[in-house]
């Protein structure tokens, strides 16, 4: 028999590998892999961690501390989450243990503390439910509805009762909010107690907490269209020979409906779905969604969630509440680190976004990529979707490595929307601009207000205007800690640093040359809704930005609103641009498409294009055609042509000739290394040594070291250097040269006092 004395253990630190500690006796019997341990680590401290391996390799090292004690009854992390932290932390050249604090919700993370305090355990709220005593027939039902002829308010109550759960049409009992219930049914809470006392209905308390905003009556799947039906197919016969399909359909073509019967399927063999969506300011209206259909077993995981709540998600996704398991999860991307046991399918909506990669802190991984490799440890599928894939995906689906269908129609032969594209630099030139508004879009949103219809634009920059520019000499107040302009925020009045959050009061005069009346300059969300304001004075205007969402029901609220018909005009950043889904809402209003185009990054064409064509995607989804006013200064750029024409294939066919010609992906591997110090002249020469040294092994394909377009946050100077590895190159042994390089420099002496981060495909 063999004996298990020690326990590898991955521990919150950004330092590679495992830490070895011996088992005690006592505790031999409750300790597994995926445990979660306390150790001390360091003096006195102690720590949480996850055992990665037992074994009885007796470690080189004399000093092996215990471990203090098994934290919870059970392992709290499966061997297929061991593996994908492993996977993460080698491909994205960090450590196991930063992979750890960015899959576990931080109540089961305890760092650095001198005794363990519990956290408190998530109460959900609990609220009076109703439904059938018993599962009538048919029969049984309408011998009930006639008897109660007499009972007019009783008959009603039912009536709506058997509408909301479905019964009336799928035989479930499904038990149904008594508010909600009252409400439907026009009803007083006492007008549902004879029902009750008749045996008819019957009561129970059911949790609802986090979702009570959600609950929506069930409503079977909807019958897909022959083209959706189509397309379906097509995914279920990629789906014999590979293991991922990408769903490239345009906006409102029904690619969600089509999400829905693939999760069914799977929720039917057992299996588990993870559906990711790239902003939680969506979660909001899929979640409607879904809910109309699996709501029992649907489960929404995000940051917005309090810590207490996110370990009940974790332990009901494990299947560790009996009775209440999540199968379908909908989340945003730290939604993939959820402990699933039996996983079917992925399905990755708008796959295309920027936002599924986490670029600080470490680990700096893609959500996409990481749930196409989680989903293959399940053996299980994985469905990307857009309007317009990343270059990369589709890449993929045309070499054949994923399977490929299209959408190619709007559901219900809508049409895709008109764009038109107005010259705001023409109309500044004749005068014709109103604020920022061409005539173009003023005249698309008066139509519209007209007939009662409703109308977002788009402006990338939150704020009131970007910067203060002294008229004079051209000065910009910066941020004291970032090299950034400050953007002016009028509601608090202050000139704020969208890196840091610093803020500081407006300057009276330049500091410069001390003239007074500083101007501002560019606009933001927030100007816009104040110019709207006078412009419309009688539309009812909202706005939706970093700035106006923090709350938690924050984004519910301001959907809500759109979809009741209570916003006539709302005027947001790119949060607005995806997945929105509003009846009546027919006009779409791009301000400024300049600031897009001229980002400066290989991705910034690409970008512009899903966006302008995500955002217009808004407009016009049921019953007739949208409007789209695109305001630009170049009306001749190719970008915009091929929005023009939603020329998807085109726009890929251009944007690869440019990075092949330029050697960016798909055609080259990019890893980017970031060095900070305080000081910049001893940047300079460790970032040079870097590069040096680098340079011997990578000859030309090192670029830099080069400040990038911020160079400075927090105090800290950055300089970056970016490496491009030839596709055919195997990765793994030039990462470990890469790592290598970094240790030599930080045995250097001062290195100490450097900051380095390593970025692996950093876009
Ligand atoms: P996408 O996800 O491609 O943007 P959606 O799935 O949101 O498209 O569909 C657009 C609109 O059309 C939605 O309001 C949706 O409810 C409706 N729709 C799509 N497919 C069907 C269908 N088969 N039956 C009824 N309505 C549908
Ligand atoms: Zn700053
Ligand atoms: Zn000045």
């Amino acid at each position: 028999m063999t004996v298990n004395h020690f326990a590898d253990i991955i521990l919150p630190f950004a330092v590679k590998g495992t830490f070895t500690y011996s088992i005690p006796g006592e505790i031999a019997g409750h300790i597994s892999t995926g445990s979660r341990v306390l150790v001390q680590f360091g003096g006195r401290k102690l720590y949480s961690g996850i055992v990665y391996r037992i074994h009885d390799e007796t470690p080189s090292s004399l000093n092996i501390r215990p471990v203090s004690r098994v934290l919870d009854p059970y392992p709290v992390v499966n061997e297929i989450q061991l593996k994908l932290w492993l996977w993460i932390s080698e491909y994205y050249m960090c450590s196991i243990g930063e992979v750890m604090k960015a899959a576990l919700p931080s109540d089961l993370c305890l760092e650095g503390v001198s005794e363990i305090h519990v956290p408190e355990k998530y109460r959900p709220r609990e609220e009076p439910f109703i439904r059938l005593s018993s599962d009538f027939t048919d029969d049984e039902l309408n011998e009930i509805l006639d008897k109660l002829a007499k009972a007019p308010v009783q008959l009603k109550i039912l009536t709506a009762f058997l509408e909301l759960s479905g019964y009336a049409e799928n035989k479930v009992n499904r038990a149904v909010n008594k508010s909600v219930l009252l409400k439907e049914a026009h009803s007083s809470p006492g007008s549902i107690d004879g029902l009750l006392r008749k045996g008819i209905l019957s009561v129970l308390l059911q949790e609802t907490g986090r979702l009570t905003d959600f609950i929506s009556p069930f409503e079977p799947i909807k019958q897909l269209s022959e083209e959706q039906e189509r397309a379906f197919n097509t995914v279920s016969g990629i789906f014999r020979e590979k293991d991922i399909a990408l769903l490239h359909g345009v906006t409102s073509s029904g690619k969600t409906e089509i999400y829905i019967h693939l999760i069914e399927e799977q929720l039917k063999l057992g299996r588990q779905v993870l559906y990711l969506l790239p902003e939680i300011a969506l979660t909001t209206q899929i979640i409607q969604r879904l809910y109309k259909h699996f709501s029992p077993v649907t489960g929404i995981y995000h940051s917005r969630f309090s810590n207490a709540e996110r370990v009940e998600i974790w332990n009901r996704v494990a299947g560790l509440d009996p009775g209440k398991d999540y199968r379908l999860i909908i989340g945003a991307r730290s939604a993939l680190f959820l402990p699933f046991h039996n996983l079917g399918l992925v399905i990755v909506d708008e796959e295309h976004d920027g936002s599924y990669k986490q670029h600080d802190p470490s680990p700096r991984y893609h959500a996409r990529d990481s749930a196409i490799v989680l989903a293959g440890l399940h053996k299980a599928k994985t469905v990307l979707g857009s309007a317009s894939p990343s270059i990369e995906s589709y890449n993929n689906a045309l070499s054949g490595k994923y399977g490929l269908t299209e959408l190619k129609e709007r559901f219900g032969s809508i049409k895709l929307p008109e764009i038109i594209l107005a010259n705001s630099r023409e109309a500044y030139r004749k005068k014709l601009m109103v604020s920022h508004f061409t005539p173009q879009l003023l005249e698309a949103m008066d139509e519209a207000l007209g007939k009662n219809e409703q109308i977002i634009l788009f402006q990338n920059r939150r704020g009131f205007s970007p910067y203060i520019e002294c008229p004079e000499c051209g000065w910009i107040p910066k941020c004291i800690q970032c090299a950034v302009s400050l953007t002016y925020h009028k509601g608090i009045g202050r000139m704020v640093c969208h890196y840091c959050g610093f803020s500081a009061s407006i300057p009276s005069q330049c500091g410069n040359c001390q003239s007074p009346g500083l101007s501002t300059r560019g606009f933001g969300t927030e100007k816009i809704e104040d110019e709207i304001k006078i412009v419309f004075p009688a539309a009812r205007v909202a706005r939706m930005d970093q700035d106006t969402t923090k709350g938690k029901k924050s984004f519910d609220k301001i959907i809500r609103a759109l979809e009741e018909r209570q916003t006539d005009i709302l005027i947001g950043t790119q949060m607005i641009s995806k997945g929105l889904d509003i009846e009546n809402l027919t006009v779409v209003g791009v301000l400024n498409a300049d600031n897009l185009l001229n980002y400066p990054d290989f991705r910034a064409h690409e970008r512009s294009f899903q966006l302008m064509e995500q955002v217009s995607g808004r407009a016009g989804r049921r019953q007739k055609q949208g409007k789209v006013i695109i305001q630009t200064s170049d009306p001749d750029n190719k970008i915009i042509r091929l929005v023009l024409k939603h020329d998807y294939k085109n726009m890929f066919r251009i944007q690869m000739e440019e990075r092949r010609a330029f050697n960016y992906p798909p055609f080259c591997r990019m890893i980017k290394i970031s060095i900070r110090h305080k000081e910049r002249d001893l940047l300079n020469s460790f970032s040079d040594l870097l590069g040096r040294d680098l340079r011997k092994t990578f000859g030309k394909n090192i670029l830099g070291p080069e400040f990038p377009l911020i160079s400075q946050v927090q105090l800290w100077y950055i300089k970056t250097i970016l490496i491009k590895l030839e596709r055919e190159r195997p990765v793994a042994p030039a990462k470990k040269l890469i790592t290598e390089a970094i240790s030599r420099l930080e045995k250097e002496k001062g290195a100490s006092a450097l900051k380095i981060g390593i970025d692996v495909d950093p876009y």
